[in-house]
């Protein structure tokens, strides 16, 4: 392995990581303890590695795969130690809590991805609509509330009918309040209780893509081909991939785009960008995650390298040639609600082995024991030779679940 040197960052040469290795140099660390840990996790252990998961959730998706748990909160000093002397390399799975944890871990010289600068934009809306300003990647338009002063200018901003979204903590469309007309938009941020927002203009959308990059540490991109998307109540329901809407010119769009804010945040790591295509065609960046992607899932089955391997390539220093995609797919997520049959009183997991008939069918189950609707208890990756086939076997499946038809 040729170890590669992180721009402010420890000099990799000299505390090489590998996998195999005994103690520190052979194991990496995980905040946050969520099903895209858990893939981080699984990726990572095929690969030789151990792994250890800084949760204070006792029973997790990623700490029940991880070799070691640490209990606490992310930005525990105490465990923030204990990581630093069991890992060589620290990453998140998650961007709303570690940060400033991340940021201390660098600042003792540990070797950290993504850098916690570009985790404190994808934190918040505000930043983040900067960030994509300033690297010329189109956003909707938008006003920054905070005071009733900015409140005023904002109803007067020409853009409704808008979407009102707090600028920190959303998520599945959580903290967002549309709101139709000026004179509904106080009462719209009362009901969010005041906090920072941005209030966005709404835009017609003909669809939802999006786009995971990898930046090495040698500033090596590389890209997973564009992903379409389609949201159900805010929340992601089914990914195509090859997008079946989408143009090469467009394609080629999305991945420059991406690739100018993985450059402009000097990011190492995995970053998915979304975006919104108008219905005049034109494409706008919705939001940026520092992070491996619901959106992303199928590369596990249909690529020669996952978004979970490119996590681990860029965190440790390794090689990042082009991932290919072997097989067209489509992936559905499965919520809680799957769990709940009509008139069933107790939740009860769907007939699997139904679904698991068709062909091409890889089901991921997060090992969360409880059901509840909403929640994202697993997804299931359709493969076939063709998207025609993938298609026809993922609708096939999704009727079997009782899914709605896309
Ligand atoms: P995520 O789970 O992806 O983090 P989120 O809660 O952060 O979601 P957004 O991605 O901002 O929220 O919005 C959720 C969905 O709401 C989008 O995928 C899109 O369907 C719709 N939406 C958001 N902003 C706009 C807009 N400006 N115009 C039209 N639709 C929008
Ligand atoms: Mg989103």
């Amino acid at each position: 392995m040729t170890a590669a040197v992180v721009p402010g960052q420890a000099d990799r040469s000299a505390s090489p990581i590998g996998p195999g290795r005994a103690g520190r140099a052979g194991a990496l660390g995980v905040l946050g303890g969520g099903q895209l840990g858990r893939m981080f996790v699984h990726a990572a252990q095929a690969q030789g590695f151990r792994v250890s998961v800084l949760e204070p959730d006792a029973h997790s998706p990623a700490a029940a795969a991880a070799d070691t748990h640490v209990v606490a909160p992310y930005a525990d000093a105490a465990a923030l130690a204990a990581l630093q002397a069991q890992c060589a390399a620290v990453t998140t799975e998650f961007e709303n809590v570690p940060a400033q944890a991340l940021g201390q871990l660098a600042a003792q010289g540990m070797t950290v991805s993504p850098p916690a600068a570009a985790v404190q934009v994808c934190q918040h809306r505000v930043r983040e609509k900067r960030s994509f300003e300033r690297a010329g990647v189109p956003c909707a338009p938008y006003a920054v509330i905070e005071t009733d002063a900015d409140l005023a200018a904002a109803a007067a901003a020409g853009l409704f009918p808008a979407i009102l979204k707090t600028a920190t903590l959303g998520y599945d469309g959580k903290g967002q309040v549309r709101v139709d007309t000026p004179a509904q938009l106080a009462q719209a941020w009362q009901s969010l209780q005041r906090p920072v927002c941005v209030l966005e203009q709404r835009l017609p959308l003909r669809l939802e893509i999006s786009v995971i990059v990898a930046r090495g540490g040698d500033g090596s991109l590389v890209q997973l081909p564009v992903q379409q998307n389609l949201h159900h109540d805010g929340v992601l329901a089914v990914t195509q991939a090859p997008a079946p809407d989408v143009d090469a010119a467009l394609a080629q769009q999305a991945v420059a785009h991406a690739q100018a804010l993985a450059q402009a945040l000097d990011y190492v790591g995995v970053l998915c960008v979304e975006f919104f295509v108008l219905d005049d065609g034109r494409l706008v960046a919705n939001e940026m995650a520092p992070r491996p992607h619901n959106s992303g899932h199928y590369s596990i089955d249909a690529c020669d390298l996952s978004q979970f391997d490119l996590q681990l390539r860029t965190l440790v220093g390794w090689p990042l040639p082009s991932p290919r995609q072997h097989s067209p797919a489509v992936m559905l997520n499965l919520l809680g609600d799957l769990w709940f049959a009509p008139g069933a009183d107790l939740p009860h997991p769907p007939h699997w082995p139904a679904v698991l008939a068709l062909p091409g069918v890889h089901l991921h189950l997060y090992g969360k024991t409880e059901a509840r609707r909403g929640r994202k208890m697993g997804h299931l990756t359709v493969t076939a030779a063709t998207a025609a086939q993938a298609r026809a076997t993922a609708l096939q499946a999704a009727a079997l679940l009782g899914l709605p038809a896309f």
